[in-house]
């Protein structure tokens, strides 16, 4: 996708402060950080969204959540505790329409979310 975002940032044609990156997969800060961690984890293929998601992305989906544990566990916010988040469409405020897993922590959060 030329014109997606973090296409963009997989491919290098927009910096980014990259934290792990594999054949599959890319992690880096995010630019408007919301708590102390605050790292996106995105396949390098694109997916728009959730809701694009086939049987062929199971894999990739849980590759995903578990880079997203094993930073958490590097930055040794675990035991404290952590959000893993993927914003889905307009009600839930996703602006970039690549799939990315929020991980966020290092501080206490509230639930419900606003
Ligand atoms: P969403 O709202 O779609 O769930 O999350 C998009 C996230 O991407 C936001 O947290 C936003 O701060 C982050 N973001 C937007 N543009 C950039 C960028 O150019 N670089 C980085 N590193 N993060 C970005
Ligand atoms: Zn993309």
């Amino acid at each position: 996708m030329s014109d997606c975002l973090f296409c963009k940032i997989v491919n290098r044609q927009i910096p980014a402060s990259v934290v792990y990156e594999d054949d599959r997969v890319l992690a880096f800060n995010d630019i408007n950080p919301q708590a102390p961690t605050h790292v996106l984890v995105i396949p390098k293929r694109h997916v728009a969204s959730l809701d694009e998601l086939g049987v062929d992305d199971d894999a990739i989906v849980g590759e995903l959540v578990r880079r997203a544990a094993a930073i958490a566990r590097e930055r040794g916010i675990t035991a404290g505790g952590y959000r893993t988040v993927f914003n889905t469409n307009r009600d839930a405020g996703q602006t970039v329409f690549h799939i990315h897993l929020h991980l966020i922590g290092g501080r206490a959060m509230h639930w419900p979310p606003g």
